[in-house]
């Protein structure tokens, strides 16, 4: 656990530096964008002006949503937590992803019975997830499997102290594939921002930079195991909401008066 704790130290400073980062060129990128655009309305019916704001202005917003990955892994992203009903969520990305895998993947959901709340960002959560899933599509031969899971966990003092989490219930949602697996050097490097071993063009290495950052933020942990020719398990920790939500009185209902 030497080793957890000198990883969480060097992701902390890279978050310090890309969060940093990020605030600046988001601003940078603001300003550009902005002066494009205003260039581009200022004269809409000059097809020159246009062919060359056109691509200024698209690789401006490519720009801008890696400027948010970054942030998201910074913790710098504010996030809209309310309760989630994580078997419901997953079935629902389960379907959104669906087509963007090849047909004879087979991509299956075990949500089980047991009611599952997290208090966290659902479409942070939904993005989350969409990563995991490519990646392990990226990972699979096109006849493969993956296997997204829903448990609830009593975290145990061991387990705790294994997984750096607090004691108590969790979520445990886990994304397994039996593709083509990590060797030790990709698995020590999986959540730097930037880092991938995909062509360029087709990874930005920010996918599991902005996981890592979302779960921290929400209270939990990620977890990685994996093996060359193996496959790969990534388990997202979440502690369970305290309770499912409580139905609330509708607001134009009259409370008790006080003093009656
Ligand atoms: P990207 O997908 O853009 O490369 P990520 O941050 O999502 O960025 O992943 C970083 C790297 O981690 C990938 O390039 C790949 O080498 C490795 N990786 C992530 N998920 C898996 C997986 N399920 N199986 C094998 N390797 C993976």
């Amino acid at each position: 656990s030497q080793a957890l704790i000198l990883r969480a130290q060097k992701m902390e400073a890279m978050g310090q530096l890309a969060g940093g980062l990020a605030h600046d060129f988001n601003n940078i990128l603001t300003v550009i964008l902005g002066n494009l655009t205003a260039l581009g309305d200022a004269r809409p019916d000059d097809a020159q002006v246009a062919e060359f704001t056109e691509p200024a202005i698209t690789a401006a917003r490519r720009g801008a949503e890696l400027i948010r990955g970054l942030m998201t892994f910074a913790r710098q992203q504010p996030l809209q937590a309310g309760a989630v009903d994580v078997g419901a969520l997953v079935a629902s990305v389960v379907r959104l992803v669906r087509p963007a895998l090849p047909a004879c993947l087979s991509l299956q959901a075990h949500t089980g019975d047991d009611a599952a709340w997290v208090w966290a960002d659902a479409m942070q959560l939904e993005n989350a997830l969409v990563n995991l899933i490519l990646n392990a599509r990226d990972a699979t031969p096109a006849t493969g499997h993956i296997d997204v899971r829903v448990r609830t966990r009593q975290v145990d003092a061991a387990q705790a102290a294994a997984l750096q989490l607090q004691r108590g219930p969790h979520v445990c949602i886990e994304v397994q594939d039996q593709g083509v697996g990590m060797d030790a050097a990709t698995l020590a490097r999986v959540f730097e921002p930037f880092f991938t071993t995909k062509r360029p063009g087709s990874g930005t290495g920010l996918g599991m930079a902005m996981v890592y950052g979302f779960v921290r933020q929400s209270g939990g942990v990620v977890d990685v195991r994996s093996r060359p020719g193996e496959g790969t398990v990534v388990s997202l920790w979440l502690p369970a909401a305290e309770c499912c939500p409580v139905e609330l009185a509708p607001l134009d209902e009259p409370g008790p008066v006080p003093g009656a």
